[in-house]
């Protein structure tokens, strides 16, 4: 596959030309076969991957590289013009309607699927749900031990894998759900 791609290429990096390191990368989302793949230098993929911090000098490597006839490479051209704002380049950019389409399906703030919270037995609680605590647990800060068997009723979430959030006592503190049991 990558000998395909480095054909294609003419061996150099599809973004920035560069002739070294070159990797083949996927395009999201990919199914692994060269029309969705490209081939990239460590410096493109570094900075694809958020592993480098975006230094837009070397991406006016696009300024080239967006009139390729691949559509994967025209994806990722997209797609990296978006990140680093240049609506110039954007807007001179045009992409077959299924391309464009490709180009969209990533978004760029890729939003974290946050996982559900679990309690003791497994069961997913969300907010307003009651649970009761299982254990006695110490509340750190608030100088008291919420009981084993305190009903917590109305509880929120924070966002947080493992935690909740309820009253107790009088005072909205975060429990841990691993402890708790959706009443
Ligand atoms: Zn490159």
């Amino acid at each position: 596959m990558k000998k395909n791609l480095i054909d294609r290429s003419g061996g150099v990096c599809e973004l920035c030309g560069a002739t070294e390191n070159l990797d083949v990368f996927g395009v999201e989302p990919s199914n692994g076969k060269d029309s969705q793949s490209i081939l990239i230098c460590t410096t493109c993929k570094g900075q694809i991957e958020g592993e480098v911090a975006l230094d837009a000098n070397h991406w006016r490597c696009l300024n080239d590289s967006m009139w390729s006839v691949v559509p994967a490479v025209q994806v990722m051209a997209y797609r990296m013009l978006k990140k680093i704002d240049n609506q110039d380049l954007l807007g001179m950019m045009y992409l077959e309607p299924e391309v464009l389409e490709w180009a969209n399906m990533v978004t760029e703030d890729e939003t974290e699927t946050t996982k559900p919270v679990k309690d003791s037995n497994g069961s997913t609680l969300e907010a307003g749900d009651s649970v009761t605590v299982i254990k006695d647990l110490e509340v750190k800060g608030a100088g008291f031990t919420a009981k084993r068997g305190t009903v917590v009723k109305n509880i929120g979430l924070n966002g947080i894998e493992g935690q909740i959030e309820g009253r107790v006592n009088g005072t909205r503190i975060v429990l841990l759900s691993k402890f708790l049991k959706k009443v």
